[in-house]
């Protein structure tokens, strides 16, 4: 893979409102890969979390970028809603100055047998194959059928390898075969089941284990567990064996960056005449504030902190690395997860000692996602243009009544919960009716240049929540 300082890698994953864990395996590939320095800037954006996928091309300045999906298969996600809010065109997109080039996701990709095999070889070491059965599991969706493909991709090619396994199938949450009835599909005493998933979340941590008998219900996430699941699970007259998702194989990194390497052979470019991006402005020195951060510059460098503790008498816990802020930023004081970033909610007791302004502007997209980017080249979208370009179970988003839209943002956008400016009006002609406080002028503000994903779940509970008459036929 040559070298690409001209380039930004974009890595996007589908995240989750509810599962802290559902980003981490996105954010852990990218740093691994911008350990290896092979782009000049890497950023992540998700479906479901902040930095949404409108605002990710504004936290980066190359002239060349390519995005690659993390997820498992071609399908809704990939062929639908990405091109859809990334607005492209086709596998490449010129977008004002950039050039973006959509590359295939991390799931299709050829070594994907060869991590799953592995994961099935190191979960239960010393037992031979011919003793165990390997169970690939999906979610299964009727939203599109290429969600299930690559599974079944998988397994017919394990099984065209003949590598001694009892038997190889798949199964899934929400389709046949399902995967609670793994029992009856599988005949070996021992039963390998390996999630073919991007992330220890909602569905392969907390749904399935449910599913296949091992909990009686969902239980903490992953990260907030103290141990991981212990192996095997004496299920059944059998010994099962559950393992985490594909998606957390650091391997995976080395995927992401073959996909963009096949992207660059496949389509012939030309690495030498990717164009420079110009420089990168530093952060100004009147600027000492975002959101409940101080910027404190000093002789030996910068030091991030949480504005209560300014003058606090108690010892703060010293962090020296940007990526430090994911797990500051996760949880509240009273360890709940933190979706929304920019609410107020950040916890204390903490200092983050930084030494260079790259270090500074990457902890800051980290602590405010895309706050950076949407302060220098704020690209706004009426609420109304948000709703309408919504699929799938957010279609009806298009129904909510200007009323109603007034109201959610009231409720959702206030200062007590949000410390974003909005931007946006509700249409081209409407102003909204909340007024919110503005940044002080040594503060950077959070700008929100577009309704945000929480609130247009919330749009859609709105619209569901009426009573059977007061609901227009579906747009
Ligand atoms: S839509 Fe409202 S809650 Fe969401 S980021 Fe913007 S201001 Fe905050």
């Amino acid at each position: 893979m040559p070298h690409l300082p001209q380039a930004a890698l974009i890595l996007v994953g589908h995240g989750s409102t509810l599962n802290p864990d559902s980003s981490q395996p996105t954010y852990q590939h990218a740093e691994t890969i911008r350990r290896q320095e092979i782009f000049g800037e890497i950023a992540c954006a998700f479906w479901k979390e902040e930095p949404s996928l409108r605002e990710v091309l504004g936290m980066v300045r190359s002239r060349t970028v390519f995005v690659v999906p993390n997820f498992i298969s071609e399908g809704y996600f990939t062929q639908e809603v990405i091109p859809r809010e990334l607005r492209l065109t086709g596998k490449t997109t010129q977008i004002e100055e950039q050039t973006v080039h959509y590359c295939d996701p991390v799931g299709i990709h050829p070594s994907m047998t060869k991590l799953l095999l592995q994961r099935a070889d190191d979960l239960a070491p010393g037992v031979p194959r011919n003793q165990c059965s390997l169970i690939i599991v999906g979610h299964g969706t009727g939203l599109n059928d290429q969600s299930t493909k690559a599974i079944k991709d998988q397994v017919a090619h394990i099984q065209s390898l003949n590598l001694g396994f009892a038997e190889v199938l798949d199964a899934y949450m929400e389709e046949p075969p399902l995967v609670a009835d793994w029992a009856s599909l599988t005949t070996a005493p021992h039963v390998l089941v390996v999630p073919f998933f991007i992330a220890d979340g909602l569905h392969s941590f907390q749904d399935i284990p449910v599913l296949l008998g091992i909990e009686a219900e969902p239980t903490a996430a992953a990260s907030q567990m103290a141990v991981f699941r212990q192996n095997p699970h004496a299920l059944q007259g059998r010994s099962l064996y559950y393992s985490s998702a594909i998606g957390t194989e650091p391997m995976l990194a080395e995927v992401m960056v073959d996909q963009v390497e096949a992207f660059i052979k496949s389509h012939g470019l030309d690495v030498a005449a990717m164009p420079a991006p110009p420089e990168e402005a530093s952060i100004p020195e009147p600027y000492e504030q975002i959101g409940e951060i101080l910027i404190r510059r000093t002789g030996d460098g910068i030091s991030l902190l949480h504005v209560e503790d300014a003058s606090s008498q108690e010892l703060l816990e010293i962090f020296r690395h940007p990526a430090d802020a994911l797990e500051i930023a996760k949880y509240d004081a009273e360890g709940a997860f933190r979706p929304l970033k920019s609410a107020p909610t950040l916890r204390r007791g903490w200092i983050m000692d930084l030494t260079s302004e790259a270090d500074l502007r990457q902890a800051l997209d980290y602590f405010y996602p895309a706050a950076l980017g949407n302060w220098r080249h704020p690209q706004v979208t009426p609420l109304r243009e948000t709703l309408q370009r919504q699929t799938g179970m957010y279609r009806v988003t298009g129904l909510l009544t200007d009323d109603e839209a007034q109201e959610l943002v009231e409720t959702h956008c206030c200062d007590s919960k949000c410390l974003r400016i909005i931007l946006w009006p509700l249409n081209e002609t409407t102003p909204l009716r909340l007024s919110k406080a503005a940044a002080g002028p040594s503060a950077i503000p959070l700008n929100c240049i577009e309704l945000c994903n929480l609130v247009v779940a919330a749009a859609r509970t709105v619209v569901k929540s009426r009573k059977p008459s007061a609901v227009p036929a579906s747009p």
